[in-house]
């Protein structure tokens, strides 16, 4: 009797389906399209080079055992690959590869953890949406604007982007405060080595969904699958792993994960909402890991980074904003990013359900509804502020005793625009120097005038000021 594909590999299922998981058996084999039966060679077609992989490493004793059974000893097995070349124009192509064993790094390289991968045929649950990069593809290095304040973690990620898993920042550990550009950073990471190397399996994961995930597979007894799976990652990005305090069995996956995957070559790139050092609840075997690459932090935007990045948003939607507006927004949040998005965001929102020409005025309702501490007028934290960062000191010695120069021209040019700007009496400026008494706030106010009428370069300097407080005051 002559067998045809259809029939041996409906055979075939029959008998996997008996020994392995229901979740396992519809994710890894109800995909399966048996292509041809030639010469006892039985060709079967696979969704990805990655679906390859994990028949091979998993369930390739199984797949042998019945295409024995089916067609004796001289039965062999094919796979074909559908190769995707993520274009709506060019047919899949496909790759004909013959069964083996892969010589996976994972099974190799370190023995300890074996455990994890043992026994392949008790795998059994796994998620579809695990084939999935995870990635937000509008996080790029292209719309991530490069300031001070994230110099260093950007280059180091465009170097890990450019060569995954070879340079010394493995791990790459970005920190910073909320809203600062971590996720935004590593998930272009995560992109442009995918758009550089389609095969690679790039993997995004936050950690809350790594601990739910693994709690899941625990509660399911499928541990191993979730190990398994995490093994296969050539690019780990980890979200916020200050998550993963204080989850001591779930660090220790993490922990045996890093391992294997770093020995292994692969690219580790994490974030963390503080320095390591600081990540309480976290197993110390588990940071030493992380000093192995490199730690670099996030610092809030300054005044111009935060002018490109509003610049770069408004560009990008085909906005057009006045310069004026730009720089009040930029100078009224401060905080971070997030924040200044959400405030473009409404702003837009708010010109165009009242028809209106983005301004100053539409801006500084739109900020009112969302940022509390926003005043309509200039006060004094805003001048001591915005002075102090002019001319770079600190804000409490414009309160302190000191007499260094440069403060003291500051704290001064500072009192001179709180009488120009506000309604503070001379004796209440006074009062938030320090405790200076009034004659002093005459005398600075005094000083000030006098030097903008002899100095050319510090009457600018108070020009440039007095432009944004005035923008401010309107
Ligand atoms: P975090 O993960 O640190 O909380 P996100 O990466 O989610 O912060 O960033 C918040 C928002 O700010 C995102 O929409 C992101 O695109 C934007 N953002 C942050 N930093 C930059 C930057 N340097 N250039 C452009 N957009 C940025
Ligand atoms: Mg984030």
């Amino acid at each position: 009797m002559v067998k045809d594909c259809t029939t041996v590999w409906h055979n075939c299922l029959q008998v996997i389906r008996d020994n392995i998981g229901e979740q396992s058996y519809k994710t890894w084999f109800e995909p399966i399209v048996p292509l041809s039966l030639v010469s006892n060679v039985l060709t079967i077609q696979v969704p990805s080079q990655f679906f390859y992989e994990w028949l091979e490493e998993h369930y390739v004793g199984l797949l042998k055992k019945v295409v024995f059974q089916e067609l004796g000893s001289e039965g062999r097995l094919e796979y074909s690959i559908i190769v995707d070349q993520g274009n709506d124009h060019s047919k899949p192509q496909t790759v004909n590869i013959p069964t083996k064993k892969v010589p996976s790094a994972v099974v190799n390289s370190y023995s300890p953890e074996r455990s994890f991968l043992k026994n392949p045929f008790e795998s059994k649950a796994i998620d579809r949406h695990f084939f999935n990069s995870q990635l937000n593809q509008s996080y790029t290095f292209e719309n991530y604007i490069e300031g001070d304040c994230n110099r260093l973690a950007r280059s180091a990620g465009y170097a890990v982007a450019n060569k995954p898993g070879t340079t010394s920042f493995n791990p790459l550990m970005v920190y910073g405060g909320v809203g600062l550009g971590k996720t935004h950073l590593v998930q272009a990471i995560g992109n442009h080595i995918k758009s550089n190397n389609p095969d690679k399996f790039v993997l995004y994961v936050s950690s809350e969904k790594f601990v739910n995930q693994f709690i899941e597979s625990l509660k399911t007894n499928n541990v191993q699958d979730f190990a398994n799976f995490y093994l296969l990652v050539d690019i780990l990005i980890i979200d916020d792993v200050q998550f993963l305090s204080g989850k001591e069995k779930t660090q220790e996956m993490f922990f045996h994960i890093f391992n294997h995957l770093h020995q292994s070559g692969k690219q580790i790139v994490m974030t963390s909402d503080c320095p390591p050092r600081d990540l309480k609840g976290l197993e110390e075997r588990l940071l030493s890991r992380f000093k192995w690459g490199l730690t670099a932090d996030l610092q809030s935007p300054d005044f111009e980074t935060r002018m490109a990045i509003i610049y770069k948003k408004m560009q990008s939607d085909g906005i057009h904003i006045p310069d004026n507006v730009i720089e009040y927004l930029a100078y009224s949040v401060d905080t971070n990013v997030r924040e200044l998005e959400g405030v473009l965001i409404s702003l837009i929102a708010q010109s165009s359900l009242n028809r209106k020409e983005i301004d100053l005025e539409l801006a500084k309702s739109a900020l009112k509804h969302i940022i509390e501490d926003v005043e309509t007028e200039v006060n004094l934290d805003f001048i001591q502020k915005t002075v102090a960062e002019y001319f770079q000191v600190t804000l409490d010695s414009l309160k302190a005793k000191t007499r260094k120069k440069e403060i003291v021209t500051a704290r001064q040019v500072a009192m001179y625009f709180a009488k120009e700007f506000t309604s503070h009496s001379l004796k209440s400026i006074g009062y938030h120097f320090g405790g200076r008494d009034h004659s002093t706030v005459i005398h600075s106010v005094q000083t000030v005038s006098d030097l903008i009428d002899t100095d050319k370069k510090f009457k600018a300097s108070i020009q440039e000021l007095q432009k944004k407080f005035k923008v401010k005051a309107v």
